[in-house]
């Protein structure tokens, strides 16, 4: 089957090309490809001819069974052993022996660890309704980890990390609890010495910059654009500005919008409210007045002639209400709600006066002898929502005592009685 006579050169190549001798150990080939991989990976300016040369001489000479048929019979023989296949794609065999972070840590056990994603940080802004309106930007200064440029996020001077020996590099540890007689609970939890990294690193090798940590602090401004029409809640994201972490897909930023209340203005989706009161007079007789608006302009606010507005009245104003989002040239309505702020007594004159002008009273058309069939009441002062509020306390009072009659049958014998 492998009859050609080798040639010297054929089972030579793979260590020359990975820098080893031919007596190298898996430690010193692992070594020897990482190194090699990363100086040469093609998404830092390597070359892809030599990338792909390393995953190949790496992935023969780590595999026992292919090295010995390298050894002893060369490239040619190998590769007709595997049916004349390509070998595989070279940024697998990388991401494989890297747990799919490509310039992360992770050590040789992390063999097909997936990449994880970096967790969001949320952060809530708060914002007036004069932000919402006008729309804004605001400039945060926050401070996240970034990968240390100075180690490449390896946390080492020479980029070697060693396996921990608290959870023998898998990152996990497995603690068995009795949780009843003949019941244990075993529970994997990531270990706690390398948190989770599988990997410790030699405290004369660790990175000055970095301190092994691999990451550092890094002060960042971000520009916040609030949009006109914005709503309460909505979310403005900052995809990747999260804290950056070796083998980890960075997570986003995100500021939750959070409206201050506005002294004078309510706002219901795209519309305005805002309250105001009138005098009595102001009500019967017409009314003017300057609303201020979110934008400081001042809009003229006033009855048409000989209207009377009633208490708890609303009216509208179309367009100037919130812009809306995306759409600032489109607006909702403005809504004002009247009060009307009765005088608490009046004089006998005054009265009389307001008796010329006004309808006349229903009382005044009714007989002595009317009235006469009629029983004398009197009129209290209440407030209404504090004696419906313990109206309610004293309907739950009696529920719950209900609720104490031991047995659910008793209680509907009592009903039925
Ligand atoms: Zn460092
Ligand atoms: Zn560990």
């Amino acid at each position: 089957m492998f009859g050609r006579a080798p040639k010297k050169s054929d089972n030579t190549r793979y260590y020359e090309t990975l820098g080893v001798p031919k007596s190298a150990s898996q430690d010193d080939l692992k070594k020897a490809y990482r190194k090699a991989a990363i100086k040469n990976h093609p998404d830092k300016g390597g070359d892809p001819e030599k990338f792909k040369e390393l995953a190949q001489a790496y992935e023969v000479l780590s595999d026992p069974e292919k090295r010995e048929i390298y050894d002893q019979y060369g490239e040619d023989a190998l590769k007709e052993g595997m049916g004349g296949g390509g070998g595989h794609d070279p940024f697998d065999i990388f991401s494989s022996f890297f747990g799919g972070g490509p310039f992360g840590g992770g050590g040789g056990s992390s063999r097909g660890r997936r990449q994880r994603r970096g967790e969001d940080v949320i952060h809530p802004l708060k914002v007036s309704l004069e932000d919402l309106y006008n729309g804004t930007s605001k400039k945060l200064s926050l401070s996240r980890n970034v990968i240390c440029q100075k180690c490449k996020g390896k946390g080492s001077k020479s980029g070697a990390s060693m396996k921990c020996s608290g959870c023998q590099g898998s990152g996990m540890r497995v603690t068995i609890r009795q949780i009843g007689p003949g019941m244990i609970q075993q529970m994997q939890q990531p270990c706690n010495e390398c948190r989770g990294t599988g990997e410790t690193i030699n405290e004369k090798d660790r990175c000055p910059q970095c301190k092994g940590e691999k990451v550092v602090p890094e002060k960042k401004v971000l520009e916040v654009v609030v949009e006109k029409g914005m709503q309460n809640g909505q979310k403005i994201a900052f995809p990747g500005e999260a804290d950056e972490a070796p083998d980890t897909v960075t997570g986003d930023i995100v500021f939750v919008l959070q409206q201050k209340d506005h002294s004078k203005f309510k706002r219901k989706g795209d519309d305005l409210f805002f309250e105001h009161t009138l005098s009595l007079s102001e009500a019967l007789c017409g009314f003017q007045y300057v609303l201020t608006h979110l934008d400081n302009r001042q809009l003229l606010i006033k009855s048409n002639p000989g209207e009377v507005v009633k208490p708890d009245q609303f009216k509208a104003i179309n367009d100037e209400g919130m812009p809306m989002y995306q759409r600032p040239f489109m607006r909702g309505k403005l809504y004002i709600h009247f009060t009307v702020d009765f005088p608490e007594s009046l004089t006998l004159d005054q009265c009389k006066a307001l008796e010329t002008v006004l309808p006349p009273r229903l009382a005044t058309q009714m007989t002595d002898m009317e009235l006469d069939e009629c029983e004398e009441t009197t009129l209290h002062d209440v407030n209404i929502e504090e004696e419906m509020r313990r109206k309610q306390a004293q309907a739950q009072e009696a529920y719950e005592e209900d609720d104490d009659v031991p047995g659910g049958a008793q209680r509907v014998q009592c009903a039925q009685q």
